[in-house]
C-alpha cells in the first residue's frame, strides 16, 4: 500500500485504511476499515475467507496533536469451516494493533505505562490528561500492572547488597535485594523473614558476596540460603554502631566539657564588669558607688524548668523500663522480631537495647542544650541595670523594648526572677547567655571524638584537649574509637583482634558490649574490612522505593511498587 500523507501521520498495520477522520465531542475520530482477504481463526489458525458479519470496536489510540484521538476500527467476523474446530465464528484478530476486547491500542497502552512506571498513578493521571491521553489513574495503573516485571539475567549476579525498607513505618518490613555490581535492584520481598531471604539466596546459586547489614534475620537468611558466599557486614552501621557505644558512654558517664570561659575571680568579675560598663554607650546613669562585684556559678546551659526536667526524667524511667523488657523477652528465648511486635517499639531500638545492659538505676535524661532566645542580645545591658540596683521587670522590659526588643514582657520578668532567686542582692558578671548555651551536648562531644585531628580546627582542638584532660576513660574511648576508624579505613584487618582485646579489657561497659557484638559476627566485620562492597549502593535504592512509595500515595500495593522499583533499573538516573 503506498503511503498517504495521513498513513504518514497515523501508520497502521497492513490491510487496514483509513476512510475517514472527522471531529467528535471529545476529540479526533479516525474512521478505519480492514480490507484483508482472509483472517485466521484463532483456535485452529486455519484461514477463513466467509464473512459473518461486520461490527465496530472503538479504542483509543495515542493523542493527535494533545487531543485525543479514537479509532472507529470497522471490523468483521468470520466463519470458521474447518470441520473438526469446535469454533463456528471468530472475530478478526490485529494483533499488532489493538487486543482483543481491548479499549485502548497497544501503543497506547505502552505510553501510559511508561507514565504509570515514572509518575505513579495520581501523578500519571494528571500527566497523562494533559497529553490528551485522557484516561484515569485506575487505566494507568492497571496498565503497569499488565507489563512484564523486567528481570535480570540471574545467573551473572555475583554480588549483592540486601537491606530492608519500611512498607508501614515501624510496622512492616519488606527487603531489597540489590546488584552491587551493576548498580540495579534485583528484587523487592514483600517480607523480610528468613525464609523469604534464604529462598531467594537459594534460587541463585551465583552468589559469592552477601552484603548485609548485622540483624539477625539477614544473617541467619544469608547463612541457609547462601551458604557459599562471604558474608559482609555493613561498614556504614559498623561506624553508626560504635558512634552510638561513645555516645552511650559521654551520656551515662555524664561527660560535659568544662565551661568554654574559665570563671572569673572576684577581683576580675569587677575588672570585667568595669570594662562592660565603660565600652557601654550609655554611661550618663552609672552609679559610681564602687560595686561589691560577686561572680556566682553560671546559669547551667541546660534546660532546667523543672516541668521539663520532670519530663525528661518520666522518659529516662520509661526508656529503662522497656529495655529491662526487651532483656527479659529475649531471655525467655524470643526473637528480635518478636519482641518488636510485643513491646511496639522500632527494630533498631529493639535491638539497641539488646546489645547494651540494663544500668542498675534509670538513666539521668540526657541534658538539652538551652536553646537561643529573645532575650540574648538584651542580657548584657539587663545585667548591667541589676548590677545598677534596678530590679524592677516591668521597667526593664520598657528600657529594652526601646531598644529594639521584639520578645515579651513575660521573658523578661521571668530572668528577672531567676537573678533575684539565685543572686539576691549580688551583682554578677556578664557572661553573654549565647557564650553559656554554646556548651555542647554529647551528641556534639561524640562527633568532636570521632573526627580526625587533621580536620579539626584551632578551636575544636583545644575544645578536644579540654575534654581528653578531663577523664582516662574519655582518653581510652577515644583511642579505641580513632583506632577502629583506621582498622576500617586502612582495611588493617590483622589488627582487628588486638583491637577487639582492649576494648573489652577497656572497663568501659559499653565498650565492652560492643566488642561482644563484633565477635559474634566476626568474619562478616572482617569481610567488612577487606572487600570494597558495602551497603551505601543499597541505602541509596532504599532512598529511591521511599520516594516511589510516597508518589503512589498509598494507593498501590506490593506488586505494583516491586513493579515499578524493577523497572525505574531501565529508566535514567535521577
Ligand atoms: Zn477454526
Amino acid at each position: 500500500m503506498p503511503k498517504t500523507p495521513v498513513s504518514i501521520l497515523l501508520p497502521l498495520p497492513r490491510g487496514l485504511k483509513i476512510t475517514l477522520i472527522s471531529e467528535g465531542l471529545d476529540g479526533v475520530l479516525v474512521h478505519v476499515t480492514s480490507v484483508r482477504r482472509q483472517a485466521k481463526c484463532p483456535l485452529c489458525q486455519a484461514p477463513s475467507r466467509h464473512i459473518h458479519s461486520r461490527y465496530c470496536r472503538t479504542p483509543a489510540d495515542q493523542p493527535c496533536v494533545g487531543r485525543p484521538l479514537r479509532l472507529l476500527l470497522n471490523v468483521r467476523k468470520f466463519f470458521c469451516k474447518v470441520v473438526d474446530c469446535p469454533r463456528k465464528v471468530f472475530t478478526e484478530r490485529l494483533p499488532e494493533l489493538v487486543e482483543p476486547s481491548s479499549r485502548l491500542t497497544i501503543r497506547l497502552r505502552s505510553a501510559l505505562q511508561q507514565v504509570g512506571f515514572t509518575c505513579g498513578g495520581k501523578g500519571g493521571e494528571r500527566l497523562a490528561t494533559a497529553l490528551g491521553m485522557g484516561v484515569s489513574d485506575t487505566t494507568v495503573l492497571w496498565s503497569v500492572q499488565l507489563e512484564q516485571a523486567p528481570t535480570t539475567a540471574t545467573d551473572q549476579v555475583r554480588v549483592v547488597g540486601i537491606d530492608d525498607w519500611s512498607w508501614r513505618r515501624g510496622q512492616s518490613y519488606g527487603t531489597i535485594i540489590v546488584d552491587l555490581e551493576r548498580r540495579r535492584v534485583l528484587d523487592l520481598l514483600p517480607d523480610r523473614s528468613v525464609e523469604a531471604i534464604s529462598t531467594w539466596l537459594a534460587a541463585h546459586p551465583c552468589i559469592e558476596v552477601v552484603s548485609r547489614d548485622r540483624g539477625a534475620n539477614y544473617v541467619e537468611g544469608a547463612t541457609k540460603g547462601a551458604p557459599q558466599a562471604t558474608q559482609v557486614a555493613d561498614r556504614w552501621h559498623l561506624y553508626k554502631n560504635l558512634g552510638d557505644t561513645v555516645e552511650s558512654f559521654l551520656v551515662r558517664a555524664r561527660v560535659r566539657l568544662a565551661d568554654e570561659t574559665p570563671l572569673l575571680s572576684a577581683e576580675q568579675g569587677g575588672e570585667a564588669l568595669a570594662a562592660v560598663l565603660s565600652s557601654s554607650s550609655t554611661p550618663a546613669t552609672l552609679s559610681t558607688s564602687p560595686v561589691r562585684s560577686f561572680v556566682p556559678l553560671p546559669r547551667p546551659a541546660i534546660s532546667t524548668k523543672p516541668l521539663r526536667l520532670e519530663q525528661s526524667k518520666a522518659r529516662a524511667q520509661r526508656k529503662w523500663q522497656l529495655h529491662q523488657q526487651v532483656h527479659s523477652l529475649r531471655s525467655q528465648g524470643l526473637s528480635l522480631h518478636q519482641v518488636v511486635k510485643e513491646v511496639g517499639l522500632a527494630r533498631n531500638t529493639v535491638r539497641k537495647y539488646a546489645r547494651q545492659p540494663v544500668p542498675a538505676v534509670p538513666p539521668e535524661p540526657t541534658l538539652r542544650p538551652r536553646r537561643a532566645s529573645v532575650l540574648d542580645s538584651y542580657e548584657e545591658y539587663l545585667l548591667r541595670r541589676w548590677n545598677e540596683g534596678c530590679r524592677n521587670g516591668a521597667l526593664l522590659f520598657g528600657e529594652i523594648r526601646a531598644q529594639g526588643y521584639t520578645g515579651g514582657k513575660t521573658v523578661v520578668k521571668d530572668y528577672i526572677r531567676y537573678l533575684r532567686k539565685h543572686h539576691p542582692s549580688q551583682t554578677i558578671s556578664s557572661r553573654p547567655r549565647q557564650q553559656r548555651s554554646a556548651s555542647a551536648s554529647p551528641r556534639e562531644l561524640r562527633w568532636l571524638l570521632a573526627r580526625q585531628r587533621e580536620d579539626l580546627d584551632e578551636e575544636q582542638q583545644s575544645r578536644l584537649n579540654r575534654l581528653l584532660a578531663g577523664s582516662t576513660e574519655v582518653q581510652q574511648i577515644h583511642a579505641l574509637l580513632q583506632n577502629f576508624h583506621v582498622i576500617l579505613r586502612h582495611k588493617q584487618h590483622e589488627r582487628l583482634d588486638c583491637w577487639l582485646e582492649q576494648a573489652q579489657k577497656s572497663g568501659i561497659p559499653e565498650m565492652r558490649s560492643f566488642a561482644l557484638g563484633i565477635r559474634r559476627d566476626y568474619e562478616a566485620v572482617k569481610a567488612a574490612i577487606l572487600l570494597p562492597w558495602s551497603q551505601g549502593q543499597t541505602e541509596g535504592q532504599v532512598n529511591k522505593l521511599k520516594t516511589l512509595k510516597r508518589a503512589m500515595f498509598g494507593r498501590a500495593g506490593f506488586p505494583l511498587l516491586r513493579q515499578r522499583m524493577l523497572q525505574s533499573n531501565s529508566l535514567p538516573a535521577g
